[in-house]
């Protein structure tokens, strides 16, 4: 039975020298069995010295213990022959003559290192989803308490003449507040609660239209490779997320590199059967896109490398660093069914690789940045469905001055009566997602069963499961991110009138 299992089993003299080992021994430290036998030291030089104590104080404790019947477990870690470092489970128990004379110990090594690495991810990913949960929540209430701010404030400096001093104070209300803005969205970001519109993308075209912001963000001093797999397949992804994760790694690399060095980024396909899929708990199975940023900077200790996905985690300086650019790539990666895995030694460098399930068709054009222009207008009657007083007041004001006829309602039902008792037409039905009873896409049905011409447009801060999954509407769906500002709705509100695709 000994040979043919996978742990490793042994006796030893009573003074601990081996006196057999099983050939298992050779898989979980790359000796084999003779060696162990030879050399009563050999696995001693192997435990990891953090652990050492232990292992001998394990040792003393079974040669106390007064029968064969007790068996006591330790775990440490072991110095495989190749350097990689093991978890091992060590079971035994002493064993005595018939004459009660101590023989030495019986025993099993096994290796758990599989098992510690799943363990710790689990508690790592628990760890982050608290932590999401969190910051999720708070930033959701706190974006329309900012939309209302800055919607108010807005009407405020409209209200004002062009010379009152009061304007410049406003005007720092408002330049807060959007900061305020980017800070919550990052949380969002964080939590998987950023609505995200996902199509079929290549990301080497996403790559290559962000060079130019790239190579302004990157000094000189650093060799900026791109090195694409013209082969690549497409992934479901939302442009405009995943160009924020190549930037804010991009950024942290060029961080890493104050005296230079060498940063690329690197595209490829990759299919994972089941065995390279592995010990992971995220990454099963399956044909995959990978996007890798490595650099050559001062890389990462184990500790800093366990903590950089968490809010607010940073080592730069206070004003440097905010702490929130991984916890930002990591929130959105996730949210796009993806994975993301950091590799880095202090000294040796950094390199991030991200895993984003490759798509069954392939990539569609990534449209060109949005024009500022004067505020586009229109006519048009539109339903506003919004639960938040506050945010659907501003919503309200901010598109009758547009021009456009304004019903609003702050609920659901409310909403669909004043649909089915409106002689007119109803152009566009804007509409929070998630509300009290029934949700915006609930609504949105309804009112197109009855009114098939209706326009949609979203608008949330963030979707919940219950909505969409995952917080991705429908693909090609409409939708407004809250906090929202005058041209941002005014922008979206024509765009989804006259029938454009969202972008
Ligand atoms: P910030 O950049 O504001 O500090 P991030 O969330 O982007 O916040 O990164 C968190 C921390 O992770 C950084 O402060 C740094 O210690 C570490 N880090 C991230 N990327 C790298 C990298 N490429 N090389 C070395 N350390 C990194
Ligand atoms: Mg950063």
């Amino acid at each position: 039975i000994a040979e043919n299992t996978y742990d490793w089993e042994f006796w030893t003299g009573p003074e601990g020298d081996f006196r057999y080992s099983s050939p298992s021994c050779h898989g979980i430290t790359g000796y084999h069995a003779k060696e162990f036998e030879e050399d009563a030291g050999l696995l001693r030089r192997l435990v990891h010295p953090d652990d050492l104590p232990a292992y001998q104080a394990h040792l003393a404790e079974v040669r106390r213990q007064p029968s064969s019947v007790e068996t006591t477990s330790l775990s440490f870690r072991l110095r495989h022959r190749d350097g990689r470092i093991r978890w091992i489970e060590h079971t035994c128990g002493p064993a005595y003559g018939l004459d009660g004379k101590y023989l030495g110990r019986r025993g099993t090594n096994r290796d758990i290192t599989d098992r510690r690495q799943l363990e710790e991810q689990l508690a790592q990913a628990q760890k982050m989803e608290t932590v999401g949960r969190l910051a999720g929540g708070v930033a959701h209430d706190f974006n329309n308490l900012l939309t209302a701010i800055t919607g108010n404030a807005a009407f405020a400096l409209d209200s004002l003449a062009p010379e009152d001093p009061a304007r410049e104070d406003i005007q720092q209300v408002l330049a807060t507040a959007e900061r305020a803005g980017n800070l919550t969205r990052q949380l969002l970001a964080f939590s998987r609660r950023q609505v995200i519109s996902p199509r079929a993308v290549n990301l080497n075209d996403l790559i290559t239209g962000l060079d130019k912001m790239l190579h302004r963000l990157i000094p000189e001093s650093i060799e900026f490779k791109l090195i694409l797999d013209p082969q690549l397949g497409s992934a479901l992804v939302d442009p405009g997320h995943i160009e924020q994760v190549v930037v804010n790694l991009a950024v942290n690399a060029r961080d890493a590199m104050p005296d230079g060095g060498s940063l690329s980024i690197e595209t490829t396909n990759l299919a994972l059967d089941r065995d390279e899929a592995g010990p992971y708990l995220d990454t099963g199975p399956g044909a995959y896109v990978v996007l890798t940023v490595s650099d050559t900077g001062v890389g990462m200790t184990p500790e800093v490398k366990s903590q950089v996905f968490e809010p607010f985690f940073t080592t730069k300086e206070s004003g440097r660093g905010t702490g929130l650019g991984l916890a930002t790539v990591y929130g959105i990666v996730k949210q796009h069914g993806g994975s993301i895995r950091v590799y880095s030694e202090p000294g040796a460098g950094s390199t991030f690789r991200v895993y984003f399930p490759r798509a069954d068709r392939p990539a569609e054009a990534l449209s060109g940045p949005v024009e500022n222009g004067p505020l586009p207008t229109g006519r048009e009657t539109i339903l506003v469905v919004e639960d938040d007083t506050l945010v659907r007041r501003v919503a309200v004001r901010l598109l009758q001055g547009q021009g456009y006829t304004v019903l609003e309602a702050a609920k659901g039902p409310e909403a669909l009566e004043l649909s089915g008792r409106h002689p007119g037409p109803i152009h566009l039905l804007l509409t929070d997602v998630v509300m009290p009873g029934m949700s915006g896409k609930e609504l949105a049905d309804q009112v197109l069963a009855s009114r098939p011409d209706t326009a949609v447009l979203f608008m949330s801060g963030y979707t919940d499961n219950a909505i969409v999954h995952h917080g991705v509407l429908e693909e090609g769906a409409a939708y407004l991110q809250k906090p929202f500002r005058a041209a941002a709705l005014a922008a979206a509100v024509r765009r989804a009138l006259d029938g454009s695709p969202p972008d």
